[in-house]
């Protein structure tokens, strides 16, 4: 039996988990893919306290190496179920796991477009990781779709690797920060395709040749789909916890609506979406049950 088990690995779960063993709680984190989460995929981080500028993989990195030094029990298993009673069952691929008191941080993972052959390309000409992928693109000319943060964030490191960058955004406004949407502007070989809608992949040979839009085509040998994310929630199908388009509702303690779970990060309904408010959420939701436990 554990007092506390944290689901997730990512930014939020892993500052959870570093609160949980420095308080002396028997601890265990669950990852089912690689610890770091959604940061493994960001090209560069310059606005995180402590790195004027780290790649994701490498804060990635220094997440996981501070979970081993500190020993925090951790185990790479995926969650199929819970059960939510007093005490909280966790069943995994290959376990099952109790504890008093649960912590969700899975996070959320990438939106595709919804367009035929979208998941067959994947690998081979679509893609949701510029950092990842962008090299295999060298002086190609390429695609990127969406208006956030992260479409021109990952347009910009693509630029310096690629020919061209198509920038496709269904509006004539970007809802990225001010400093991308300046930068990605200023950058020569990024073309802003404005509203604009992608309605289908043009394939040769099992490969990606191009992309019909709905007022033109584009002749690009890749597609980079930054078009927000959904929360990683299905394994919680079975419980009657407050959600809203998938996100769970938590309080201002991080607490759910079922006693002793609670969440944190990129998988809670909320406003702003950053490592270092995933963080500091996962500290604020140990703290809390480090409370409830005492008092
Ligand atoms: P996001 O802010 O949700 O933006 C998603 C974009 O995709 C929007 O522009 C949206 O268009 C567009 N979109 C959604 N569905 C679409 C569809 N079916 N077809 C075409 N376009 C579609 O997601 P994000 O850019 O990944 O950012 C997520 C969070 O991470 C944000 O809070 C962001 O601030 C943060 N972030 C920060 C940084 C940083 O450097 N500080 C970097 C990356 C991300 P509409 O605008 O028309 O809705």
């Amino acid at each position: 039996m554990y007092d506390l088990i944290i689901i997730g690995m990512g930014a939020s779960g892993i500052s959870a988990g570093i609160y949980a063993k420095r308080s002396g709680l028997k601890v265990l984190l669950l990852e089912q893919n690689m610890p770091g989460g959604v940061i493994n995929k960001i090209a560069s981080i310059e606005n995180y306290p402590g790195f004027k500028s780290i790649t994701g993989p490498d804060l990635a990195t220094n997440l996981y190496d501070q979970v081993k030094s500190l020993n925090i029990p951790y185990k790479l298993e995926t969650v199929t179920d819970v059960i939510l009673d007093k005490i909280k069952t966790i069943k995994t691929n290959h376990n099952i796991y109790q504890a008093k008191y649960l912590l969700i941080a899975t996070g959320r993972k990438p939106k595709f477009l919804g367009l035929e052959h979208e998941q067959e390309l994947l690998g081979k000409g679509i893609s949701t990781c510029a950092l990842c992928d962008g090299a295999f693109y060298k002086n190609q000319d390429v695609a990127v779709v969406g208006g956030g943060s992260s479409a021109l964030a990952e347009a910009l490191y693509l630029a310096n690797i690629v020919h061209k960058v198509y920038l496709i955004h269904r509006r004539n406004e970007f809802r990225g920060e001010e400093i991308l949407i300046e930068n990605v502007k200023n950058t020569k070989n990024i073309e802003l395709i404005l509203n604009e809608e992608i309605t289908s992949l043009i394939i040769e040979d099992t490969k990606l040749k191009g992309l019909k839009l709905k007022n033109k085509e584009l002749t690009v040998t890749g597609l980079f789909i930054y078009i927000g994310f959904i929360p990683n929630t299905d394994f919680l199908q079975n419980t009657n916890l407050n959600m809203e388009n998938g996100y769970l509702i938590v309080n201002d303690k991080y607490e759910t609506n079922i006693e002793g779970v609670y969440a944190s990060g990129d998988v809670i309904k909320k406003d702003i979406y950053q490592i270092i408010n995933a963080s500091s959420e996962g500290a604020m939701a140990i703290l809390n049950i480090i409370k409830q436990i005492n008092y």
